[in-house]
């Protein structure tokens, strides 16, 4: 794929007065990444929809379990609309909701799609998404995910939370990591587990092209090793979202040595948290009620 994209250049929704509660950016004809506002949950995670000839996969849904303030069933509905009015594909074309992980602020929009024809949602534990991937040996091994003309694989990545995975798509060479690589706080539920997923993270990308290692979220400023306050909804001047496999490579490094040392490991473009640490957040509760009485926007 080609470098630059948009994706590095664009600056996203950082919780400015007006902003749509959903951002839509088109990677290519076939993907899409939406983020959701820091107005209506200061998670504001990103989300991955991608197409294939015979369904599409969504990936993530969001943080907020209300349709009237994050439409995202609306949204998805109007993207698959949109690229069925152009491409050609199979009848009736398929929806699967699946999620990088199950964590509040992934799984909150799922009951949306409940109602939705010819739609699947993958259920949460590891269990069922190793049985509906096909993954035989968990937390071990690969497997392959036809979307119809663009085979993704997908494989396990425990340590941030337990049925964590990443997914590999040929068509952008993304690496999707969900919340176990992203430029933010990367917290860490099982240390060891997490060493060991960062480990497979990179021999992976070491065996396929990687154009950009896409997260869920953004937390870092654009200046090293500085993140926002936690709870922040306003952050001007984010770090841009992709990643390369050089920055994965430095998060297994930073994992390896940061193995069961509770704290705050503290990189360039990302910072790892060992359990939780209650210092550090205290800082941090601190730092968010100074930037709301500085910050020049708040609602
Ligand atoms: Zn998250």
């Amino acid at each position: 794929m080609e470098s630059p994209m948009e994706v590095d250049q664009l600056v996203w929704n950082y919780g400015r007065k007006g902003e749509p509660p959903i951002q839509v950016l088109w990677i290519g004809h076939h993907t899409v990444i939406l983020r959701q506002s820091k107005r209506t949950s200061y998670e504001a995670p990103f989300l991955y929809l991608l197409f294939g000839s015979v369904r599409a996969i969504l990936f993530d849904t969001g943080a907020t379990r209300d349709p009237a303030r994050f439409p995202l069933r609306e949204t998805v509905d109007d993207l698959m609309a949109s690229w069925l009015s152009s491409h050609p594909h199979a009848e009736p074309y398929e929806l699967i909701v699946a999620h990088t992980h199950a964590h509040g602020d992934h799984v909150a929009g799922d009951a949306q799609f409940h109602d939705r024809a010819h739609t699947t949602i993958v259920p949460h534990s590891p269990e069922d998404v190793a049985k509906f991937f096909g993954l035989t040996s968990w937390p071990e091994g690969r497997a392959l995910f036809d979307l119809g003309g663009r085979i993704l694989t997908v494989f396990p990545i425990p340590g941030h939370q337990k049925a964590s995975i990443a997914v590999y798509d040929p068509d952008t060479e993304f690496l999707l990591t969900g919340d176990t690589v992203y430029p933010g706080r990367l917290y860490v539920q099982d240390s060891e587990a997490f060493r060991q997923s960062l480990e497979r993270l990179s021999a992976f990308v070491d065996a396929v092209p990687i154009s950009r290692v896409m997260g869920c979220h953004i937390e870092m400023t654009r200046t090293a090793g500085r993140d926002f306050p936690i709870g922040a909804t306003y952050q001007p001047r984010e770090a841009p979202l992709p990643m390369t496999s050089r920055d994965l490579k430095e998060v297994a490094q930073a994992a390896k040595e940061s193995l069961n040392k509770r704290g705050v490991h503290r990189r360039d473009r990302f910072i790892i948290y060992q359990g939780q640490p209650m210092g550090a957040l205290l800082v941090h509760a601190v730092r968010l009620l100074l930037s709301r009485v500085t910050s020049p926007e708040r609602s």
